[in-house]
């Protein structure tokens, strides 16, 4: 692809950083520039070096870049795009990695200046680390990456963002916001709260059991422990904004948990079979689809 003359991003944690990372590999702009609200950030992403220049000052890193990728947490994401909004170069595109995008279309939607196309866009891929370190340029090889055009985008814009999550390593398909936020809302929201509950519940019976919640930890536990060590503020802003389309799908959950539940309390031996029987499959097809590894425990040692 042609590349961008000057990339900006703003916000250098797990997300930022592996973009910056992969657009290099890929050769994909001319220039990446660097901003954190964070001058803590901005010293251990100098220290790193995956950016050509890092700004302190928001107005000053997207100055004159054709394309500016939000990465920082949904909450955040209305005042960082207030702060750079006045400053945005004609004809440059705005994007955002944002795991929620019904409210990251309306909060950054209005304060989009005139000429300037918004695109947002949702990686699907990560990992529980954060910070500018945590960042690497395979993050996204292979993984989807949704971008959400609103009503009227423009068709050259949308194909160059495209392009760009590709050349990031990428497969990229497009979807409407209220749709992305349901997917998602079902395969990584709930999954998030989920591993968030048992393991606080874990947590609060060690009382009972004296550490041994830790010490006999099994994989079952040490798999859910590993999604609740994720960021408490990029999950805190995601359930905040993502609320309506999380209830819908707790509710459901719940609705499948008593099923589960009566068919233990009624030894119910062929239900519970049947069930984990189907619930197999779905993660054959996964591995078949090539979105995780086939390796005995993830791979680890
Ligand atoms: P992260 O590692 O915590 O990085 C976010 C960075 O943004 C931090 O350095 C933070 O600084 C900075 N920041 C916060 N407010 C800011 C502001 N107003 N202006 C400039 N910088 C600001 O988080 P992440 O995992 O990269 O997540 C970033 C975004 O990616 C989120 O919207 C999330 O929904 C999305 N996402 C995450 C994943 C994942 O698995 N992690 C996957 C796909 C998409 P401080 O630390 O000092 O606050």
């Amino acid at each position: 692809m042609e590349p961008f003359n000057k990339l900006a991003i703003i916000g250098l944690g797990l997300i930022g950083s592996s973009i910056a990372h992969a657009a290099r590999r890929g050769k994909l702009a001319k220039q990446i520039v660097g901003h954190d609200a964070s001058a803590d950030v901005l010293k251990r992403a100098r220290a790193v070096g995956f950016a050509d220049a890092l700004e302190f000052d928001i107005g000053a890193a997207v100055a004159d870049a054709d394309l500016v990728i939000l990465c920082v947490p949904v909450g955040a994401m209305k005042a960082a795009a207030a702060a750079l909004a006045p400053h945005l170069a004609k004809g440059a595109i705005l994007s955002d990695v944002g795991g929620v995008k019904g409210s990251v279309v309306s909060d950054i939607g209005p304060l989009v200046p005139k000429g300037v196309h918004f695109i947002p866009a949702h990686p699907i891929a990560g990992t529980e680390f954060s910070g500018p370190e945590a960042g690497f340029a395979t993050l996204f090889d292979g993984r989807w990456s949704i971008i959400t055009p609103p009503p009227g985008a423009d068709a050259g814009a949308v194909a160059r963002l495209k392009e760009f999550w590709q050349g990031l390593g990428s497969q990229v398909e497009l979807m409407d916001p209220a749709h992305h936020d349901l997917v998602l809302a079902i395969t990584s929201h709930l999954p998030h709260l989920i591993a968030y509950n048992i393991v606080g519940t874990a947590h609060d019976l060690e009382a009972v059991t004296e550490g041994e919640v830790i010490k006999y930890s099994a994989g079952g536990f040490r798999d859910f422990t590993r999604i609740a060590a994720s960021d408490p503020t990029m999950w805190r802003d995601v359930f905040l904004n993502n609320r309506q389309a999380v209830l819908e799908v707790l509710g459901r959950f719940n609705e499948d948990l008593s099923i589960l539940t009566r068919a233990v309390r009624n030894g119910d031996g062929k239900l519970l079979f049947d069930f984990f029987t189907r619930t197999r499959a779905i993660r054959k097809a996964i591995i078949e689809q090539g979105q995780d590894s086939a390796a005995p425990n993830f791979g680890r040692k």
